[in-house]
């Protein structure tokens, strides 16, 4: 474990800040996204903070990407007809603001072609 302040994440996973948490389990927490890039945008975080991005996860606890990957899509099962685009934003350069490893769910009428906006 670092030994860095918690992410934001790990504040809200903690009660410390509020979120519109819509799905927790033991390993896994789901909320809305607080600056919405899509009509429906939720996260899907592992509640660990060990692995910075989706790279490391994969690499370190295979099962965990995939219960996020499953949470991710009974996320979009119920907030955007099961059809969803999956995010993992990895490094400053492609946008990752936080570094504990997050998916990023987006649904809702998106375009196709509107990837790299
Ligand atoms: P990244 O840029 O690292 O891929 O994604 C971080 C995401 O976390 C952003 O989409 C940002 O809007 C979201 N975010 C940052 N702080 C908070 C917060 O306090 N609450 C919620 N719900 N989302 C947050």
């Amino acid at each position: 474990m670092s030994t860095a302040e918690p992410s934001v994440f790990s504040r809200i996973i903690a009660r410390e800040i509020p979120a519109e948490v819509l799905f927790e389990s033991d390993s896994v927490i789901a909320l809305r996204d607080i600056a919405p890039q899509a009509p429906v945008h939720l996260l899907v975080v592992p509640k660990t903070e060990q692995y910075r991005n989706v790279s490391e996860l994969a690499a370190g606890d295979p099962t965990l990407l995939a219960e996020v990957v499953a949470t991710a899509q009974k996320l979009a099962d119920v907030h955007c007809g099961g059809e969803y685009r999956l995010v993992f934003n990895t490094g400053e350069s492609a946008g990752q603001t936080v570094f504990h490893v997050h998916a990023h769910v987006l649904g809702g009428g998106l375009e196709e072609g509107s990837l790299g906006d």
